[in-house]
């Protein structure tokens, strides 16, 4: 053996990062990240629950999932319902089919069809809090991404596997549990064929949604993926040393796909229909089709409405549950800051408590906040638009600042510079009024210590807190620097005089030798 020291671990992986791309080009990378590492930024995390809530011991009835959203969602009450009924289906499902396994039946012969969602409706109204809230409920894992990101990568496959193999990481590794997972695409309308598009921008749209409806009806995905090279060899170095083979494949046919959109474009088009329906009854139909709200267009929404929208009928026949969530409006987002256990308010009231401060806003500073927060036009999100702008200057002065009650009510809205410079300038007084207690007290000990009563006038209290802040030391240092030796001068004054109490005005704290001096003088002529 050479006496060359062995490389560290560290070092290892850059040598063997080095000789992959090499041999293999940048497609191939190595990740030294264990399965439970953190995810991308931006995708929604989830992770299982304890034993306790485990799909396996699914207990809900739809009716307990709905009350469970109910505290944090607002509205969308038909989408409640109809998730609640979908989710309570598809583990309800899962149940039995473990069941028949453990008792050695036939398992797969069930008849089911799997409950995939779709959930129509703008950005911002919930759908994705509704999605993360039911797999936290119940304790499966549950990943999130946005459909275009696979028709811009050109690299579907890979990319929708990888999708499946984040549920195992969310799970900490958890395969079996993996499998029950929650899968969430946003923006599924982007994929729509080449038709619905103008110009045609995204003509792989179909391509991706061949690519997906495997995955929706059942195919098996590697755990670990052939870009991971150091899971490859981890596997090998495994094997080779006998350890029992773990589970090498994911099968995706009890995972649950739910996806959305804004679909824009897709309500004139059912409208269209319903109007020409509405012709062709004449007079019958009592309602216009512009009568017709948007839930109840949408609720008229048909599989052939999606395939003219540019979607594979095989890709829409397999997401049979379809739902609607409403636009929200001001009166919405009040009672989202008002009522949901989410609130943003609360977030807000946490930040600044962690100072000592206490946040309250006022129902009119709601409402306006809400009124604000409807014209950015992205649902709830508006709200954090709304109050970040609003509130970031406050977060940044109020902590440290002497302030301990902050409102935020509508003269705060209508000018929140001026609220905060009056917030500050009241912070200052109460500082300065602690403060003042400091140099009190400092005269107390000074009287027990040396047998003279010691006093400061208001002014000259005012003076020390100044002086304090002036030179960035603490009330006590700066007292105990300036009257040094005031315990020799003042007891001098008693023996001559008799005089016991001393009230010190500002003119001892700015000169304080001078004015002592001058007392002690003073003392003598009596
Ligand atoms: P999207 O509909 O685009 O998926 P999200 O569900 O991501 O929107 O909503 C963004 C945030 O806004 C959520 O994290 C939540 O805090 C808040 N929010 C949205 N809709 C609601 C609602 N209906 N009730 C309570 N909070 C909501």
């Amino acid at each position: 053996m050479s006496d060359k020291s062995l490389p560290t671990p560290d070092e290892l992986q850059r040598k063997l990062s080095e000789f992959m791309r090499q041999q293999f080009g940048d497609k191939v990378n190595l990740h030294a990240a264990p399965v439970s590492a953190p995810q991308d930024a931006g995708d929604e995390v989830s992770s299982s629950g304890g034993p306790e809530n485990s799909p396996f011991a699914f207990h809900y009835r739809p009716r307990d999932i709905k009350a469970h959203l109910d505290r944090f969602v607002i509205r969308q009450d038909e989408a409640k319902k109809v998730l609640s009924v979908a989710i309570c289906d598809h583990y309800n499902h899962i149940r039995a089919l473990r069941a028949a396994e453990e008792k050695g039946g036939d398992a797969p012969k069930l008849e089911y069809a799997k409950q995939n969602v779709i959930l129509l409706g703008p950005t911002g109204v919930g759908k994705t809090y509704l999605v993360k809230h039911v797999a936290e409920l119940i304790g499966v894992p549950f990943v999130k991404a946005d459909a275009t990101k696979f028709s811009e990568t050109g690299y579907v496959g890979g990319d929708v596997d990888d999708l499946v193999r984040d549920l195992v990481r969310r799970a900490d590794g958890d395969v079996e549990l993996a499998q029950y997972g929650i899968i969430y695409l946003d923006e599924i309308d982007k994929i729509a064929g080449a038709s619905n598009l103008a110009g045609g921008r995204d003509v792989s749209g179909r391509g991706v949604q061949t690519t997906l409806l495997k995955l929706m009806e059942e195919t098996e995905v590697a755990v670990r993926s052939p870009m991971d090279m150091q899971g490859q060899i981890q596997a090998v170095m495994e094997m080779q040393r006998g350890g029992k083979p773990k589970r090498e494949s994911i099968n995706t046919r009890n995972i649950l796909f739910i996806v959305s959109g804004a679909f824009s474009g897709l309500k004139e088009r059912v409208a269209r229909r319903l109007k020409q329906s509405a012709l062709g009854f004449g007079a019958a139909r009592t309602r216009r089709p512009e009568d017709f709200t948007e839930a109840e267009i949408f609720a008229e929404v048909t599989t052939r409405d999606f395939v003219d929208y540019g979607f594979e009928p095989e890709f829409i026949g397999r997401l049979p549950v379809r739902v609607f969530c409403q636009q929200l409006h001001a009166d919405d987002l009040y009672e989202i800051l008002q009522r949901s256990e989410g609130s943003l308010l609360r977030q807000y009231e946490r930040s600044f408590a962690a100072y000592g401060i206490r946040t309250r806003f006022t129902e009119d500073a709601m409402r306006e906040i809400a009124r604000r927060a409807e014209g950015e036009g992205t649902g709830a999100r508006g709200l954090s638009t709304v109050c970040e702008r609003l509130l970031r200057d406050f977060q940044f002065e109020l902590p440290g600042s002497g302030t301990e009650e902050f409102v935020i009510d509508a003269a705060l809205l209508a000018d929140p510079r001026s609220a905060l410079q009056r917030l500050l300038a009241e912070g200052q007084q109460r500082l300065d009024a602690l403060l003042a207690v400091e140099a009190d007290e400092f005269a107390q000990e000074f009287s027990q210590r040396f047998g003279v009563e010691l006093k400061f006038e208001q002014a000259a209290r005012a003076a020390l807190v100044a002086r304090s802040r002036r030179e960035n030391l603490s009330l006590r240092v700066v007292c105990e620097k300036l009257f040094k030796d005031y315990q020799f001068g003042l007891t001098l004054i008693q023996k001559n005089t008799g005089r016991s109490q001393f009230e010190l005005p500002a003119a001892a704290i700015d000169d304080p030798d001078k004015y002592l001096s001058e007392l002690v003088v003073e003392s003598y002529r009596k």
